[in-house]
């Protein structure tokens, strides 16, 4: 049930988590063999509860300003996590480093860059 300041809410807003739910989704089915069903609501990363279509993963829909610096945060740190994890791999001159996980770390990496400037 939705609450009623939530009806008055003309805000678009972020996610809470910075995986997006399509990406939930497929991961939950791989591991369940069959689709989950997803709450219907969020956190928000404003820390407000609101219908999943309310918020977008699409940082140009984002029209809550709070959701907008907490989503840019939240994709920096993710990006910096995932670069510390590049250079210790190549740090320890592991062969991973031409390897496929190598390389989808840094696509990832570079997936949050893109999305916190966009944000930004
Ligand atoms: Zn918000």
């Amino acid at each position: 049930m939705l609450e009623d300041e939530q009806f008055g809410d003309p805000h678009v807003h972020a996610q809470s988590i910075v995986t997006d739910r399509g990406q939930l989704r497929a991961a939950l089915t791989r591991a369940l063999g069959r689709a989950p069903t997803l709450p219907a609501t969020v956190v928000t990363a404003c820390r407000q509860r609101r219908p999943v279509a309310m918020t977008s993963v699409l940082p140009e829909r984002v029209t809550c300003l709070a959701c907008r610096e907490a989503a840019r945060e939240a994709h920096l740190r993710a990006a910096e996590a995932l670069e510390a994890l590049e250079a210790l791999e190549a740090l320890q001159g592991l062969p991973t480093a031409n390897s496929e996980h190598f390389r989808q770390t840094r696509r990832r990496a570079l997936e949050h860059r893109d999305l916190a400037r966009r944000l930004g």
